[in-house]
C-alpha cells in the first residue's frame, strides 16, 4: 500500500519511518526540493496549489494525510475529490481557525479562556474592556511557535499591538483576542481515533515553551491525577466524535490548579506526542497509520517516564546525548535559528530517574 502525505517536513519523515516496518509505502507533496521526507519517500516537488501535480500524487493511493495544519483548503478538497483524506476537512478548517476553534469548544462545553473575534481598534477597545488585561491578541489562521500573537498587558498597548497585529497578511481573516491564563502548567493530549470509532489517549503530557516553541515534554506529566486525564480524555473524545474524526488529534490545554482550559487542537500527529517512538507500546505516528488504513489501534500505555527535547538552532552535541541515553532523532535540516533539527527522548523507569536526567542535562548545559 502506498501513503500520501502532504507536506514532507520532520513529521511525514517520522511517519514514513513508522509505517516501513508494515509493509507500507509513502509519496509525499512538498514544494521543498530538500523536505527532510524527501530523502526517504517519493517526493512530488510542486507548489499545493498545483491541480495537476496534485492529480498524480494522488495517483494509485491507499490513503491520503497530510502533516501540517496550514494546507489550503482547496487543495484538500482537491484530494478529497481523488481518494479519502483523513484527518476530516472539516477538522483541518476548524484548526485553521482560532474562532471556529474556540466555539466549538463552547459547543461541546468544553472550557476555553474567554475570548472575542477583532476586525477593527474598536472592536478591540470593546473586547478588552469585556475581557480586561492581561490579555492575547492572535491573528486567527496561520499562527504557529507562538507567531502571530502578542500579549496586552495595558491599555496603552493596545492601539500599538492592534496596529501591528492587523499588519500581518494573516491578519486579513481577522483576530481575535483572548483572556490572559496564568496557568500553573501546560498540558497536551495525543488521541487516536479508529475508522472504526474506537477511541485511544496517550497519558497527559506536560509542556515547556520557550520564545512560542516547544522545548521540552514530560510523558506522562508529573503528578498526573486519574481525574484530570479523565476529563482530558473526555474532552478529545468529545472533539473527535464531533468532526467524526479518524487519525491522531492533539489537543493543547492549560492546567490551572488542576482545572483544565482548552487553548488548541492540531489535526495531526504533533511534537508532544514524540516521546512515544520510544516511550509508549505504540507510537503516535504508528497509531496514526493504522487509523486512517482502517486497522485496529495499538496500545498507547507509557513504558516509563520520558523526556523530549527537541534540539533547536543549531548543529546539535549528538555524542554527548547519546552518552546520556538519549534516543535521538535528527531530522536532515538545515540550522538556523529557531529551527527544530531534531529531538531525543530519554525513557526513564520513574518519574524520580528522569528528573535526575533532568538535572544533568541542565548542570551540562549550564556548564556551556
Ligand atoms: P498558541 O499558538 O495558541 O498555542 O500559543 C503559543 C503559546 O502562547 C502557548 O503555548 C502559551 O504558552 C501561550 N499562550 C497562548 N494563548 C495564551 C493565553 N490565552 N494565555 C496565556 N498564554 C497563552
Amino acid at each position: 500500500m502506498t501513503i500520501g502525505i502532504l507536506g514532507g517536513g520532520q513529521l511525514a519523515r517520522m511517519i514514513a519511518l513508522a509505517g516501513y516496518p508494515l509493509g507500507l509505502r509513502f509519496r509525499v507533496f512538498d514544494p521543498a526540493p530538500d523536505a527532510p521526507a524527501g530523502q526517504l519517500a517519493q517526493h512530488v516537488v510542486a507548489p499545493y496549489d498545483d491541480a495537476d501535480e496534485l492529480r498524480k500524487f494522488a495517483q494509485d493511493l491507499d490513503a491520503i494525510t497530510y502533516e501540517f495544519e496550514n494546507v489550503p483548503a482547496d487543495t484538500v478538497r482537491l484530494l478529497g475529490s481523488l481518494g479519502t483524506v483523513y484527518p476530516p476537512a472539516e477538522a483541518l478548517a476548524v484548526a485553521q481557525d482560532r474562532l471556529a476553534e474556540k466555539r466549538l469548544f463552547e459547543r461541546l462545553g468544553i472550557p476555553t479562556p474567554r475570548f472575542q473575534p477583532v476586525h477593527s481598534l474598536d472592536d478591540l477597545r470593546r473586547a478588552v474592556a469585556e475581557i480586561g488585561l492581561p490579555a492575547v491578541l492572535k491573528t486567527r489562521r496561520l499562527g504557529y511557535d507562538g507567531k502571530g500573537q502578542c500579549v496586552l498587558r495595558t491599555a496603552s498597548d493596545v492601539e500599538a499591538t492592534f496596529t501591528a497585529l492587523s499588519g500581518a497578511p494573516a491578519a486579513n481573516a481577522g483576530l481575535i483576542l483572548e483572556q490572559f491564563i496564568a496557568f500553573s502548567r501546560e498540558l497536551s493530549l495525543i488521541a487516536v481515533r479508529g475508522a472504526d470509532r474506537d477511541v485511544a489517549d496517550y497519558p497527559l503530557v506536560e509542556n515547556v515553551h520557550r520564545d512560542g516553541i516547544l522545548r521540552r515534554s514530560l510523558a506522562p506529566a508529573p503528578s498526573l491525577t486519574t481525574a484530570i486525564q479523565r476529563q482530558a480524555d473526555e474532552y478529545a473524545n468529545a472533539i473527535a466524535r464531533e468532526l467524526s474524526y479518524v487519525g491522531v488529534l492533539a489537543l493543547e490545554l492549560f492546567d490551572v490548579d488542576g482545572r483544565l482550559l482548552a487553548n488548541e487542537i492540531a489535526p495531526r500527529v504533533h511534537n508532544s506526542g514524540h516521546w512515544s517512538i520510544e516511550g509508549a507500546a505504540t507510537s503516535q505516528f504508528e497509531n496514526h497509520l493504522r487509523a486512517i488504513l482502517g486497522w485496529p489501534l495499538g496500545d498507547t500505555s507509557p513504558r516509563g517516564a520520558s523526556l523530549m527535547l527537541n534540539l533547536i538552532g543549531e548543529a546539535q552535541p549528538t555524542p554527548e546525548l547519546l552518552a546520556l541515553g538519549g534516543h535521538v532523532h535528527l531530522y536532515a535540516k538545515r540550522p538556523a535559528p529557531g529551527r527544530k533539527l531534531g529531538h531525543v527522548t530519554f525513557v526513564a523507569p520513574n518519574d524520580a530517574q528522569r528528573r535526575a536526567i533532568i538535572e544533568q542535562i541542565d548542570r551540562e548545559a549550564a556548564a556551556g
